[in-house]
C-alpha cells in the first residue's frame, strides 16, 4: 500500500476523470435514453467525501483531474467545489479541467478561472441549430455558443469534442475545423461507443475515423503531432488551419496501451476501464472514514485494471451497460 499507482502492465495512473454528477441538462442521442432515471443525491459524494477522495489519490502520485458527468455544472454549488479543489494546484495537483456541454459556462467561466481551471473541453457535435436540437434532444446551441463565447473571454484554453455520427453531422466536420481555427480552439473528433442502452441503433450513425483522416488529407497536410498526453487522442497539427485536430478512435484503433487514468463516478464507484465493469466501491469507505479500506480497494482496482477495452459497435448489446453519463465521460 501507498506509492505510485502502477497497474499490473507497468502503466502509472496519474490521471482520474471524476463525475460529480450523472444528471445532465441534455439527452444527446448516442449517450443517454431520453427518459433517464438519476440518482437520489443522497447517494452522491458529497463535496467533503470527494476533497478526502482527492487528497488520497493526489497522495499516490494522481496529478491532474478531470471533473465530468452527466453534466458537471449543474450540480448544485459546484463552483465551490471547484474552488476547493483549485486549492490543491500546486500543491500536489498540476491541472485542474472538466468536461462541459457548455449550457452553464456563460455564468460559470469568471469563477472557473478564479479557481485555478486553465482548460476546458466543450462537447459541440453540431454548429447547425436543429442538428445541435436533434441530437441533444433538449440543448439549445445560442446557449452553448455564449458559453463558448464567455470561456474564451475569461481566457479558458477551449477544446471542442465532436462525436462523429453518419448521416448527422460528418458534413459538418470540416466547417467545424475551420471554426475551431478561427477561434483559436482545439477540435477532437471522437468514434461513438457502445455504452449504455439508448433508443437509437448506434452502428447506424458509427463511421470510422480514418476515413474521415483519409478525406481531411485529400485537403489539409495534418502532421502527426509530438503531443502525448497519456489520452486516447492522436494528435495532428493542421498544417494551413494552425488547428490542432485529435482523433479519439476506440472503435478502429485501439489506444489503451498508453492509458494512464480510472474513472469515479458520482457515487463513488472506481472503475478501472471505461469498457470493462472492474470496479471498487469507496463511497462507503470514505464515508465511515476507514482510509485505510479505501486505499486497499484503490489498490486492488490498480492491480486489475484491464488491459484494453473491447468495443465492437456492431454486436447486438453494448460492452457495458452502465451509460457514459453514468462512468463520467
Ligand atoms: N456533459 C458533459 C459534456 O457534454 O461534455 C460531460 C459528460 S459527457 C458524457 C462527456 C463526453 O462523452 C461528451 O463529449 C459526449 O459527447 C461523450 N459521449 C457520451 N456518450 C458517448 C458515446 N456513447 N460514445 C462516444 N462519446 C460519448
Amino acid at each position: 500500500m501507498g506509492g505510485a499507482l502502477i497497474d499490473g502492465f507497468g502503466r502509472r495512473i496519474s490521471y482520474v476523470r471524476l463525475s460529480v454528477t450523472d444528471r445532465c441538462d441534455f439527452r444527446c442521442r448516442y449517450c443517454m435514453a431520453e427518459h433517464m432515471t438519476f440518482l437520489p443525491k443522497e447517494q452522491l459524494l458529497s463535496f467533503g467525501e470527494i476533497e478526502q477522495l482527492v487528497d488520497l489519490l493526489i497522495a499516490r502520485g494522481v496529478s491532474k483531474l478531470r471533473l465530468t458527468g452527466g453534466e458537471p455544472l449543474v450540480r448544485r454549488g459546484v463552483l465551490d467545489l471547484v474552488d476547493r479543489l483549485g486549492s490543491r494546484l500546486g500543491a500536489g495537483l498540476d491541472e485542474l479541467t472538466l468536461t462541459t456541454n457548455g449550457s452553464q459556462l456563460g455564468d460559470a467561466a469568471e469563477r472557473l478561472v478564479a479557481s485555478g481551471v486553465r482548460r476546458v473541453n466543450v462537447s459541440l457535435d453540431s454548429r447547425d441549430p436543429g442538428t445541435f436540437a436533434h441530437i441533444t434532444r433538449r440543448g439549445r446551441l445560442d446557449q452553448v455558443l455564449a458559453g463558448i463565447a464567455a470561456a474564451k473571454q475569461a481566457g479558458l484554453r477551449v477544446k471542442i469534442n465532436m462525436v462523429v455520427l453518419k448521416g448527422l453531422n460528418d458534413d459538418e466536420i470540416e466547417p467545424m475545423l475551420r471554426w475551431c481555427a478561427g477561434e483559436r480552439f482545439d477540435l477532437t473528433l471522437i468514434e461513438t461507443m457502445p455504452l449504455g442502452e439508448v433508443e437509437e441503433d448506434r452502428s447506424a450513425h458509427y463511421l470510422p475515423l480514418d476515413r474521415v483522416k483519409s478525406a481531411l488529407d485529400q485537403r489539409y497536410t495534418l502532421v502527426p503531432s509530438l503531443v502525448r498526453t497519456g489520452g486516447p487522442a492522436r494528435y495532428f497539427d493542421v498544417a494551413e488551419l494552425a488547428v490542432q485536430l485529435g482523433l479519439i478512435t476506440p472503435i478502429s484503433d485501439n489506444f489503451c496501451a498508453g492509458c494512464n487514468r480510472v474513472r469515479v463516478t458520482a457515487t463513488g464507484t472506481m472503475y478501472g476501464c471505461l469498457g470493462h465493469d472492474q470496479k471498487v466501491e469507496l463511497r462507503d469507505l470514505l464515508r465511515s472514514g476507514e482510509r485505510n479500506g479505501a486505499e486497499a480497494a484503490l489498490d486492488a482496482l490498480i492491480a486489475g485494471k484491464p488491459q484494453r477495452h473491447r468495443f465492437d459497435i456492431a454486436a447486438p448489446a453494448p460492452a457495458v451497460e452502465r451509460h457514459m453519463s453514468a462512468t463520467g465521460g
